[in-house]
């Protein structure tokens, strides 16, 4: 199947008499006949649902559609991005271990390493993600257990050279996890240019319609663990707390999120609700055309802001000319998503006159709706950041986030124009 086709019909496919649409299975638990039953789910000698906490189908149903759209073997939710991108990282590092990222990331996922992981012990080096290789390698020790980048950044909207980081990590044994929101896998499957981690906001366009705060985790399978034993012992040594199970042994390519699903979300809890698995899977089924308008109306805002006096700059991959095109061109070549970064001249002060002028764009934080929103990441979502921090993320103390949605773009170019016009 095409990835459209796999937008409405993978994951849940039901048989004769089954309700047509996804059902939501409401309930924290299941019902056994015998103990023994109940005992085999327990050991994982049988497949089987117990407690939401761990698994429940809705979300099982939901996630197999991303895992199938990403071209990977086995998915999980998460209640959120922010552990979606925690879990898949924890599940492979502990205190003691080191992670190369990307510097140009996602301000959350920024924090989240640099402070709250360092806390636990984990080590990160953020790198400037247009190095050469020679230059990126340097970042590497003995004990770095995982590559991390955005396949496009947000709130700058570059573009990670997918393939680059991949021979990198690779090269060092140890996986390239990718968090392809912004892309989602309509526009780009990261698995297929060498990542072997994939992660998702589902918040973003997945739900698209700013009703679920929700994450997803797709393994590629790719990546040999047990070549690389010694590294990663949580999967390739005994897990004491599951009766000595080692799961990249007993689980083949599935230990990854075998290992995620009934350790880390057993012991941290963030599971995505089923009414939220539903939604996202309802948000899926049309993510292919929205991508496709998204991109579309993007791009004619993006020339319209290129071509006014009082916009300083603008940043958009699918733009002609920007300094990502060539970069777009190769990993996402039907169009990268419908967020762009620009600036008007005056700084800060007409940035804010500027936003507090528009009608129909809402100042949200948010991206990725299906109604046009931005915002300014110097005075809202980065706003904990200091002004080196801010560079060293590439983000300007102008530069403005315009996540455009689904209206018609003349609408939208009427509101912009208007707002210019008052500074
Ligand atoms: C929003 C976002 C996250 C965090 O996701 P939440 O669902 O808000 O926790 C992580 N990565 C990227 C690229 C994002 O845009």
């Amino acid at each position: 199947m095409n990835v459209e086709t796999k937008c409405l019909h993978a994951g849940y496919e039901p048989t004769n008499g089954e309700p047509r649409q996804l059902p939501i299975y409401q309930s924290t638990t299941w019902k056994y006949d015998s103990s023994d039953d109940m005992g085999k789910l327990f050991d994982l000698e049988a497949a089987g649902y117990f407690y939401t906490r761990l698994q429940n189908p809705t979300n099982d149903m939901t996630a197999a559609k991303i895992a199938a759209l990403e071209g990977g073997v086995a998915g999980m939710l998460t209640s959120s991005g922010q552990a979606a991108n925690f879990f898949a990282l924890f599940n492979i590092c502990e205190t003691g271990s080191h992670i190369v990222a990307s510097s140009a990331i996602y301000g959350g996922t920024y924090n989240l390493l640099g402070v709250t992981m360092k806390k636990m012990g984990i080590d990160v080096t953020f790198v400037d993600q247009t190095l050469s290789e020679e230059e990126l390698q340097k970042a590497f020790r003995p004990n770095t257990r995982a590559v991390f980048g955005e396949t496009i950044t947000n709130p700058t909207v570059t573009v990670l050279d997918i393939e680059k980081f991949a021979r990198l990590a690779h090269k060092n044994g140890v996986p390239l996890i990718v968090d392809n929101t912004f892309a989602t896998p309509v526009n780009c499957r990261p698995i297929e240019f060498g990542a072997d981690i994939v992660t998702h906001s589902t918040t973003k366009y997945m739900d698209g319609h700013a009703v679920h705060v929700g994450g997803a985790i797709v393994d590629s399978g790719n990546f040999d663990w047990m070549a690389h034993a010694d590294k990663y012992p949580g999967l390739t040594t005994p897990d004491d707390s599951y009766h000595g199970i080692v799961y990249a042994e007993k689980f083949g390519k599935l230990g990854y999120i075998t290992k995620a699903t009934s350790q880390l979300m057993r012991d941290l809890g963030s599971i995505q609700s089923p009414q939220h698995a539903f939604y996202l899977n309802n948000g899926l089924e049309s993510l292919h055309v929205r991508m496709n308008r998204h991109c579309e109306n993007a791009l004619k805002i993006a020339r319209f802001l290129k071509a006014q006096d009082k916009v300083a700059w603008i940043h958009y991959p699918d733009l002609e000319g920007d300094d990502y095109y060539e970069m777009a061109q190769k990993y996402l070549p039907n169009g990268s998503c419908g967020v762009l970064a620009f600036a008007v001249k005056g700084g800060r002060d007409a940035a804010i006159k500027f936003m507090d002028s528009l009608k129909l764009m809402i100042i949200a934080t948010h991206v990725a709706d299906a109604r046009t929103c931005l915002l300014h990441p110097a005075s809202h979502t980065h706003r904990q950041l200091t002004d080196e921090q801010l560079r060293e993320a590439g983000v300007a103390p102008d530069l403005i986030r315009l996540s455009v949605g689904l209206e018609n773009a003349d609408d939208l170019i009427a509101d912009l124009q208007q707002a210019l016009d008052k500074i």
